[in-house]
């Protein structure tokens, strides 16, 4: 049986020591950390994101400045929203949640943050960090995956790691945290071919490609760790009783691959709350550096 690869016991554990952070550095600072989140109209499912996040802020003692602008929102009105966000000595951390309606552009918002309040780390100034490996604040999913697999010591260093997926929230950030690690790494995408070859040859694979239940028992090696980061809501039967919870699933066959492979994270359960951690550790982290105070959590900043 595999081991599990448990994001939500990492991350309770994460928040326990972020929780002790804020506690011993709240009174150098003079005020606690400040997360604000911003959404722009009425997508549901961010409504539950965002939700969960300032709930998780709660839960550690960060303050939480959130904005909710309407759908109509014009470019300009969201820019002067983040500018002040910028500007507010409260916030720590500013976080544009998205999907964004379809008349906003989100490549000139995310770049309008200040890169260091930059809670999601995908601002340009902070992915070229990361290619340099610099400190600054990292993209939360990948760094998440990170923090999973050093916490189940599962070596990295010379090993060889397949990614599926180069996106920018995901597929290249990761490669370049595993690359840090010494491992050595090929990143798939849509345009591979022959991909179950290319994924035989993992001993760590991350898959990121956002298809439901793609990755299955003909696409690894034995013994091999994998982490699904996919997502997925699936449809609900036509007899499903009203109210009943649409059930998730991520991009890999977890059944089939079970007694596969050595290590697995669930879906639910593995990286969407490791997810949520992160964007707390890099709002504590950017709360602690903007004071000068010891923040104790260098081996979460990969
Ligand atoms: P994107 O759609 O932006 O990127 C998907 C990537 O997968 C692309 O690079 C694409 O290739 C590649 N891809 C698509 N189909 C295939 C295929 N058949 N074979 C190989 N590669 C393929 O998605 P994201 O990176 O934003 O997210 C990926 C998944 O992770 C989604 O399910 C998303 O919901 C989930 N997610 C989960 C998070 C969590 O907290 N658990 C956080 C963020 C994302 P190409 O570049 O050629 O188009």
């Amino acid at each position: 049986m595999a081991l599990k690869l448990d994001g939500r016991q990492l991350a309770a554990e994460i928040e326990e020591r972020l929780q002790a952070a804020v506690e011993r550095c709240s009174k150098s600072a003079g005020r606690p950390p400040g997360l604000a989140v911003l959404r722009v109209g009425d997508d549901p499912a961010s409504g539950v994101y965002v939700a969960n996040k300032e709930k998780a802020c709660s839960r550690i003692g960060i303050a939480s400045y959130g904005a909710h602008l309407p759908a109509s929102s014009t470019q300009e009105q969201v820019l002067d929203t983040i500018n002040s966000l910028n500007a507010d000595e409260r916030v720590d951390g500013i976080l544009l949640q998205l999907p964004l309606p379809a008349h906003l552009d989100e490549g000139p918002l995310i770049a309008a943050i200040d890169p260091d309040k930059d809670a999601d780390g995908l601002h340009t100034f902070n992915l070229g960090r990361l290619l340099k490996g610099e400190l600054g604040p990292r993209s939360c999913t990948p760094a998440g995956v990170m923090a999973l697999l050093r916490r189940h010591a599962l070596p990295l260093e010379g090993r060889r790691a397949v990614v599926v997926g180069r996106s920018i929230l995901v597929g290249q950030p990761m490669a370049l945290m595993l690359q840090a690690a010494n491992a050595t790494v090929t990143v798939a995408h849509s345009r591979t071919r022959e991909l179950e070859r290319v994924t035989r040859e993992a001993e760590v694979l991350v898959v990121a490609a956002g298809r439901p239940r793609m990755i299955g028992a003909e696409h690894l090696s034995p013994g091999a760790v994998v982490v699904d980061v996919g997502i997925h809501r699936l449809p609900l039967p036509p007899d499903a009783p009203e109210g009943a919870k649409a059930k998730l699933c991520g991009d890999v066959r977890a059944e089939e691959i079970e007694e596969l492979v050595s290590a697995l994270s669930p879906v639910p359960g593995g990286v969407g709350p490791m997810t949520v951690a992160m964007l707390l550790v890099n709002t504590v982290v950017a709360w602690c550096h903007r004071h000068g105070l010891d923040h104790g959590l260098d081996d979460l900043v990969v």
